[in-house]
């Protein structure tokens, strides 16, 4: 198989040593797939996946802040434009794309991402094409760990569609959103770049990167300023926890759940567009159970890494009628709460299933808490959705 690797005349100038230790114990004559097979998802180390992720997501964020802070010192005008989102959406998939197949150089890669290049290979879309391709070169040669002899647009184009995979229950399929949180990114507010790997339909790692998410706490009772530091990285792997650094690199600090049975001091984070969640139905939730502090309302699986710090106790999410939610909006999110300690279900409290393919296929509304506040918040939801469904 002609790997994209080839195309690119790439050559990793670090080599990446923290191999999984178990595949030093057998004969390279027995195949990786031989291997993968014989092993389930909870003795795999996935440390090597997981360095890969972390460096994809991180170099895929630097992208992002480029074009949003371009974005922040244009004119008014072109502020009204969607081009940007664009170009730092295909470039973001373009890039997490490559740098997975680089630095993982396995021949069964697939990905599950949202966008693919179709529009990018018409006539329409060649001057953006060409700008996307600028960045994803660009970015990679910042970082210095890359020998790239500047990929072409072909190349570029051939990474974005790497992202058209279904996913399922076998094997191993990364999923992406490259921009979670578009509508926040054109705002200059909050948005992620959200990476996960399923393994037999199981999330088994998750990184969020939030670029414009401060280090310190966001919950409502927390003092924080505009000249906080921002910009968080978050990580996870089935049965090691979660942990959060800087995307500047400092030292990563284990992370956990806010531990309150008290739902008086349990703040609710949903999202801020009206459009993806239906606040009165949040806010009728709330109140049953007896949360005092007002809503935090941002955009993206920010609010998933939020959580998993412990800067609130509940994420509601229910979308309007009729709307699928897609695996990438919650795949890496929803490690990263389980691992920090949380609990992740749909509205009848099962857990999420991301074996179905593309969408999650789930009961009205996705609930997020930590395990001693779940029991009263099921409770609080039905009692609310009944009495939605009665007023209809
Ligand atoms: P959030 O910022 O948490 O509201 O979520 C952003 C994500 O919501 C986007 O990545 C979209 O995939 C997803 N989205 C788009 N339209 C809708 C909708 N009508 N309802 C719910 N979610 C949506
Ligand atoms: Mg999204």
């Amino acid at each position: 198989m002609a790997t994209l690797i080839h195309c690119l005349r790439v050559v990793p100038k670090v080599k990446n040593t923290n191999t999984e230790p178990f595949v030093s114990l057998f004969s390279k004559r027995v195949s990786r797939l031989a291997i993968v097979a014989s092993f389930s998802s909870s003795t795999m180390s996935y440390d090597k996946e997981l360095a890969a992720a972390n460096k994809a997501a991180s170099l895929a964020a630097r992208l992002c802040q480029k074009v949003q802070k371009e974005l922040l010192q244009s004119d008014v005008q072109s502020k009204s434009d969607k081009s940007p989102v664009t170009v730092a959406d295909y470039g973001s998939q373009a890039l997490v794309s490559f740098v997975l197949e680089n630095e993982l150089s396995s021949e069964s890669f697939s990905l599950v991402a949202e966008e693919d290049s179709g529009d990018l290979r018409k006539e329409s879309g060649q001057e953006t094409l060409q700008r996307i391709t600028k960045l994803v070169n660009d970015t990679l040669l910042s970082d210095g760990s890359f020998s790239v002899s500047s990929l072409t647009t072909e190349d570029v184009l051939r990474a974005i569609d790497r992202g058209k995979s279904e996913g399922g229950s076998h094997g191993r399929h990364w999923v992406l959103d490259p921009i979670d949180g578009t509508k926040g990114f054109l705002r200059g507010d909050q948005y992620a770049i959200a990476l996960g790997l399923l393994d037999e339909g199981k999330v088994v790692l998750g990184v969020l990167a939030c670029p414009n998410l401060p280090l310190v706490s966001i919950s409502g009772d927390s003092q924080h300023s505009s000249h906080d530091e921002v910009g968080c990285l978050f990580f996870a792997k089935v049965g090691a926890g979660t942990y959060m650094q800087s995307l500047d690199g400092s030292s990563p600090k284990k992370v956990h759940v806010s531990t309150t049975e008290n739902p008086e001091e349990a703040s609710l984070f949903e999202s801020f567009e009206a459009a993806h969640s239906l606040h009165d139905l949040s806010s009728s939730i709330t109140k049953k159970l007896g949360v005092k502090a007002p809503p935090v309302r941002i955009d993206s699986q920010a609010k998933y890494g939020a959580l998993s710090r412990g800067d609130g106790a509940i994420y509601l999410r229910f979308p309007h009628k009729g709307y699928r939610e897609k695996i990438w909006d919650h795949a890496a999110g929803c490690i990263v709460v389980t691992e920090a300690g949380g609990v992740v279900t749909d509205a009848a409290g099962n857990p999420l299933d991301f074996s179905q393919g593309r969408y999650l296929d789930l009961d009205t509304g996705i609930i997020v808490t930590n395990q001693k506040l779940m029991p009263s918040l099921l409770k609080a939801v039905r009692e609310s959705l009944d009495e939605k469904n009665s007023s209809l």
